[in-house]
């Protein structure tokens, strides 16, 4: 299938013959800082000292790790509007880069670099907040995936603990970010929280909008649904999560009105008892195993793992794997906006393949 085709991966693809494919993201996060200009009542950034920057060495020492771990993603995490903080500001100047963007880039480079030729290329996927359309302009020959996370299309949280020192997360900033990457043809995965405090009708609301992107530019590679976990150094620290309940209400809201060419993924990791039902629902990822993060590693058997989901959806027809190679098939194959063809965005495009792949852009044998 080439790019000129059409965008099938998501739930048509996750089908093959009889069987349904569920993926799951394999992942090493590697905070660059907990520095942000906001405070979300569901976060500990603020309250949580910050590592140093690390440099293109220790983004290689990484790398290492993770791929001895056996992951298939790094996930390269920092708050928002920190590119003109002084303190950042001045670290990556002792890091000799002249702007925030040059760094992130650099990092997106390194990993792709030090895959090598590897048949499962490590993807760096960058979760930085916001960015100018100049500076995903400049990142993209380098950035497979990015993460814009929505947070919640419910705007009345702005009033609550939850949004209120976060104005940059109500629904229209957060779609404005969104449809950034979509204008430039970068894919990106997105989603909400389930549990924050948001209306129910907030979840079709954010599908809708998520899927109105996705109708105009084709960039989401997935919708991720995250159950809220309080956390001990955050505002919301004595908050309760979702039952399970509101979590099998939000997943059906949201398959109904998304966009059925998007997968959706819900956090299923610390619910395993759920995977059978959400399965039948719709659901075609079951979130990310976190392998480790800078600080801390988690033990993982990649094999045991996927027995353990297997065992979990016995007598259902369901092939788990890494998701690795359904996202580097949405890279690759899928369709750019007509206004991108024959432009710029093609040619980092055709930069970026070759820095997966080390080589002239070759198709990933792969689906879903
Ligand atoms: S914007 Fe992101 S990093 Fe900053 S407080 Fe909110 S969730 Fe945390």
């Amino acid at each position: 299938m080439t790019r000129e085709e059409n965008n099938t991966v998501g739930v048509a693809a996750a089908v093959t013959g009889n069987e349904r494919v569920l993926t799951f993201g394999a992942d090493y996060q590697v905070v660059l800082s907990h520095r942000c200009a906001y405070t979300c009542g569901y976060c500990d950034f603020a309250r949580t000292s910050s590592p140093h920057l690390p440099s293109v060495k220790q983004m290689q020492r990484h790398h290492s790790i993770a791929k001895k771990q056996g992951v298939d993603q790094i996930t390269l995490t920092c708050g928002m509007g920190i590119d003109t903080n002084f303190d950042i500001l001045s670290g990556i100047k002792y890091l000799g880069y002249k702007t925030w963007t040059d760094y992130l880039q650099i990092l997106c480079d390194t990993v792709l670099t030090c895959n090598g030729k590897r048949r499962r290329p490590l993807l760096p996927i960058l979760d930085c907040g916001g960015a100018s359309l100049s500076d995903l302009c400049q990142i993209r020959p380098s950035c497979p995936i990015l993460r814009v996370f929505l947070g919640s299309a419910d705007d009345n949280l702005l009033h609550t603990k939850v949004h209120m020192y976060a104005p940059q997360k109500s629904l229209a900033n957060s779609l404005k970010r969104l449809q950034m990457p979509g204008q430039i043809g970068i894919a990106t995965i997105t989603g909400i929280y389930v549990g924050i405090g948001e209306s129910r009708k907030s979840w079709g609301v954010a599908a809708r909008c998520v899927s109105q992107l996705h109708e105009k530019y084709g960039h989401i590679a997935m919708f991720s649904l995250v159950p809220f976990v309080p956390n001990p150094f955050s505002p919301m620290a004595m908050c309760l999560p979702p039952t399970d309940k509101d979590l099998v209400d939000a997943v059906k809201i949201v398959r109904k009105y998304l966009d059925p060419s998007i997968p959706l993924s819900v956090e299923l990791f610390d619910r395993p008892h759920l995977m059978r039902q959400m399965v039948e629902l719709g659901v075609s990822d079951i979130g990310c195993c976190h392998i480790g993060t800078n600080t801390m590693l988690n033990i993982f058997d990649s094999e045991e793992l996927i027995s353990s989901i297997q065992e979990e959806l016995s007598g259902q027809r369901v092939v788990v794997k890494s998701r690795n190679q359904s996202l580097l098939h949405f890279i690759h194959n899928r369709k750019l906006p007509t206004h991108l063809l024959d432009s710029k965005a093609e040619v980092d495009l055709a930069i970026l393949l070759e820095k997966i792949y080390h080589s002239a852009q070759q198709s990933p044998n792969c689906i879903a």
